[in-house]
């Protein structure tokens, strides 16, 4: 038997919907059926979820990958914070009134050497919540019990929304970086959604932090998050030199890619010191890379470049560590959920410092 909270679960619930999904995608808010859990299921009633660029790349359709209608999905999002309402008949690890989140990965085989290893976002059989299964869009969602997070006390809805995708994914690639406490760590879009997260991490693991991005907001939120020197690339010409400059003339030791232009995955080589790490994280637009980056930068600087998706389980739960610690304090704008297409033009016209949430329940 399924186990019912008291509070009674109503057959729809509002959702943001894509409309004419390509190029001339629309958002709109609908009123939707209520899944039911399967055996092995939890459902969670979200308060909040975050809008990630991701979002907006499956509702454009501009990946190399199939199209959320493919899969009869029309809701995006994988940033959601909430409660259990209802729980599987299988279920015994988790019970009504438990807060849980939801993040990118939807599941994992748990049966291979991935899994076995923490690597299970990288599983042939991990699909994508909010591509391959309703998102946190829909404010009921259904979530496999054994791979729904929890969320620690301390942290509210809205801080550990973007902690799933976000903050998550930023903790993975540090951690992957093997950076150590006082050695130089630059993030190119350190004002955005995941480098904002990134800059508190870093600093809070010990290491010294250089912010790169453009303008006086983006600068005053990178020195007020922990960034020692800003680089403003819509005044210095030549961004990299003035990276090595900082970092002590030799260049950085880890450079941790968020932002998601061309030109951000064109210079972070040159931004290096030898035997520097190449983080890749922000997805550029399909056909970029590191266009003009010469093989012998690579060979005569002992680059190590590395590639880092979404975090796993056990990397969302450090990271929403953190949070509770209050060493990671995502910057968001809450809008109320009528707004929600309003929200995702704003992040799709680029216009956004840290994060936008919103909330369900206004
Ligand atoms: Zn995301
Ligand atoms: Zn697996």
């Amino acid at each position: 038997m399924a186990q019912t909270g008291d509070a009674e679960i109503p057959k729809t619930c509002k959702a943001g919907v894509v409309v004419n999904e390509g190029p001339d995608f629309k958002l709109a808010v609908e009123d939707v059926p209520v899944p039911e859990p399967g055996p092995n299921d939890v459902l969670i009633k979200l308060n909040a979820t975050g809008i990630c660029y991701s979002d907006i790349h499956y509702m454009l359709n501009d990946l190399p990958i199939p199209k959320m209608s493919v899969f009869g999905v029309r809701s995006p999002g994988h940033e959601g914070a909430g409660v259990v309402v209802k729980v599987g008949s299988n279920v015994t690890n988790w019970k009504v009134g438990d807060r849980a989140g939801i993040k990118p990965a939807y599941d994992a085989c748990f049966d291979c050497e991935l899994c076995w290893s923490g690597k299970e976002t990288y599983c042939p059989q991990s699909p994508q919540i909010g591509l391959q299964f309703p998102g946190s869009y829909q404010q009921y969602v259904l979530s496999p019990a054994r791979y729904t997070q929890r969320i620690p006390e301390g942290v509210d809805d809205f801080v550990a929304g973007p902690i799933m995708c976000s903050g998550s994914t930023i903790y993975s690639s540090i951690k992957e970086s093997g950076l150590k406490p006082g050695d130089w760590a630059v993030f190119p879009g350190a004002g955005g959604g995941v480098g904002h997260m990134g800059v508190q991490l870093a600093r809070a693991m010990g290491m010294r932090v250089v912010g790169v991005d453009g303008g006086d907001d983006k600068k005053e939120l990178c020195m007020k998050l922990g960034c020692e020197a800003f680089v403003d690339f819509t005044k210095v010409t030549d961004v990299a030199a003035e990276v090595v400059k900082i970092c002590d003339g030799k260049g950085a030791h880890g450079i941790f890619i968020t932002a998601t232009s061309a030109s951000a995955y064109k210079t972070a080589p040159m931004m290096a010191r030898i035997g520097g790490k190449v983080m890749c994280i922000g997805l550029p637009p399909p056909g970029d890379g590191f266009g003009e980056a010469n093989p012998l930068l690579f060979i005569g600087k002992n680059l190590h470049m590395i590639g880092t998706k979404v975090g796993s389980l056990l990397d969302t739960q450090k990271a929403l560590e953190f949070a509770a610690r209050g060493l990671l304090k995502p910057i968001y704008e809450v809008f109320p959920l009528a707004k929600m297409p309003d929200a995702v033009a704003k992040l799709q016209a680029g216009k956004v410092a840290g994060r936008l949430v919103v909330d369900f329940n206004s």
